[in-house]
């Protein structure tokens, strides 16, 4: 490991921070005459990084390289995190498909027919969602858990929903396949602790001021309380336009490819804000590497309680899916189905994706 000590230290700082390496058992030796440049050689130890890096007179961590932290690649394959018929990392990707909140049961079990057919092996809706405003839609809770349930029985989908707080951990754990974990939890670490102790998969959004390495930091509290399968999902991260609701990172998505083995899923819909937007961001976040998509859905916006604008229509769903599967080709990689009737093709034909795509609308669709 290579730090870059501040300048101007005195023997107690040198004696502090050579203590701190003696105990971590690495030897250490000054690359330079004015005892700025410190290497440390030892047994690679998780930890190692986040104690020298915490200390006041390190100024920058120049190489962890024998300081692994647990969602680094290192040479490894994709983690692959199977949930029922989707799989996601190596060379499988998943659609994840559904309303952002769920409304009513007749509502949820049409959409979910509607993205299973599309070719969605995950329904995802929100029973608890995080809104800015405490006077927003907060979600149904416990009713739509049941709903959610009850999805899954009649279409072989998997369930993705939000858990917000520690204490309703158990109950979503009942329900869902994967926890989802919003961008406004990222951060919250009783949360990650809590759900990677269920041992389910875990949906976990960037934070929407979040950098790389903090989210992979977010991610690294699942991956330490022994819970492996991970979803790192970009969802876009704010930027000074507001002509899209986020920035789609998606050198992010190719940089967490290569830098880590967790499987990447992007949300285009919290990206783009708008529908109209959400089948190219899709695209490029499966050109860019990501294993999944998570897309929400609805068959009459205006009517929506939540995200009304950026839910896509049936027949976008469908198209997102077979533009997806054309593109994860190109790579040699697949998107999942579920077993049982094949989903209705949609082609990506240049015909079609050159078609204008409209405004959002308020009509049936
Ligand atoms: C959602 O998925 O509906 C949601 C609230 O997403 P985010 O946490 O990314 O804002
Ligand atoms: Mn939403």
């Amino acid at each position: 490991m290579l730090l870059r000590l501040r300048t101007g230290l005195t023997g107690l700082d040198y004696d502090a921070i050579l203590g701190i390496a003696k105990e971590l058992g690495y030897e250490h030796r000054f690359l330079d005459e004015a005892r700025t440049l410190l290497e440390l050689r030892g047994q690679p130890r998780a930890g190692a990084r986040g104690r020298l890096e915490e200390n006041a007179v390190v100024a920058q961590v120049l190489d962890s390289s024998d300081a692994p932290e647990l969602h680094e690649r290192r040479g490894r394959p994709d983690t692959l995190v199977r949930v029922r018929s989707a799989a996601f990392g190596r060379s499988q990707a998943s659609l994840i498909a559904g309303p952002c909140a769920v409304e009513s049961s007749e509502r949820l079990f049409e959409i979910a027919d509607a993205v299973r057919a599309a070719g969605a092996t995950l329904l995802r809706g929100g029973a608890f969602k995080p809104r800015s405003s405490p006077h927003s839609f907060q979600g149904l809770g416990t009713e739509a858990l049941a709903w959610l349930d009850e999805a899954r029985a009649r279409t072989g989908l998997g369930v993705v929903t939000e858990v917000l707080d520690p204490r309703d951990v158990d109950r979503v754990a009942v329900v869902t396949d994967v926890f989802q974990i919003g961008s406004r939890s990222m951060g919250y670490a009783p949360l990650l602790q809590e759900v990677a102790r269920v041992g389910k998969p875990v949906l976990l959004k960037r934070g929407m001021a979040a950098t790389a390495r903090e989210f992979l930091l977010a991610a690294e509290y699942v991956l330490a309380a022994g819970n492996e399968q991970v979803l790192l999902c970009e969802r876009g991260i704010r930027g000074f336009d507001n002509t899209t609701r986020n920035v789609l990172d998606v050198g992010a998505v190719a940089w967490l490819k290569k830098h880590t083995h967790l499987p990447v899923v992007v949300d285009p819909s919290h990206a783009a804000g708008r529908a109209d937007l959400v089948p190219a961001l899709a695209r490029a976040g499966i050109a860019a590497g990501a294993d999944g998509l998570i897309v929400e859905v609805h068959p009459r916006p205006c009517e929506a309680r939540s995200d009304g604008a950026q839910a896509v229509s049936y027949a976008d769903i469908a198209r997102i899916a077979a533009e997806a599967r054309a593109i994860l080709a190109l790579d040699g990689r697949t998107l999942s189905s579920l077993q049982g009737p094949a989903p209705t093709p949609g082609t990506a034909t240049d015909d079609n994706r050159r078609a204008p795509r409209k405004e959002p609308a308020c009509d049936v669709r």
